[in-house]
């Protein structure tokens, strides 16, 4: 999926996320820390939004790993979560930011053709039964369904205010 898809996609995530776990606390960091899951795992990819931003680290991941392996994997998550506990460890709202914007990124990459090497370092591609291409019209269909339920999130969200 593209970056765009990846962004709504890492947003729609933080608001399931929000409604699902006692949102009273949530920040916008913690919406923040979601996009910025929501990119993380394409930092094996030079071209990716992230790639363009980090370019050394970008080139080092995606030379010791390839293109959506290791950083589309749960042992990825599972290192992401060993560092949050060590560096980060009451950073509540960046701590489910990231995993929820992270593991948005890996379903949406799960649903197109190429699919994504979960279990890495077993080379296993796992694809959800129903993929598209990345960047084919459809991309753009899952896209306007990601804001669809993104505008009735808010809306519901806007109304508990009122
Ligand atoms: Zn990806």
């Amino acid at each position: 999926m593209n970056g765009k898809t990846h962004l709504m996609g890492g947003l729609a995530a933080c608001a399931v996320v929000e409604t699902v776990v006692d949102g009273s606390d949530l920040s916008p960091l913690f919406y923040l820390s979601g996009m910025v899951g929501a990119f993380l795992p394409d930092i094996c990819h030079v071209h990716s939004t992230i790639g363009r931003r980090l370019p050394l680290l970008s080139r080092i991941v995606s030379f010791l790993f390839g293109h959506r392996t290791f950083t589309h994997s749960i042992l990825f998550l599972a290192v992401v979560y060993g560092l949050l506990h060590v560096f980060l460890p009451d950073a509540r709202n960046v701590q489910l930011g990231l995993f929820a914007g992270m593991i948005s990124h890996i379903i949406l990459d799960m649903a197109t053709v190429r699919g994504v090497k979960l279990f890495f370092p077993f080379s296993l591609r796992v694809r959800l039964p129903l993929f598209i291409r990345t960047g084919g019209k459809f991309e753009g269909i899952v896209q306007f369904a990601l804001v669809i339920w993104l505008v009735i999130w808010s809306y519901q969200f806007v109304q508990t205010w009122m």
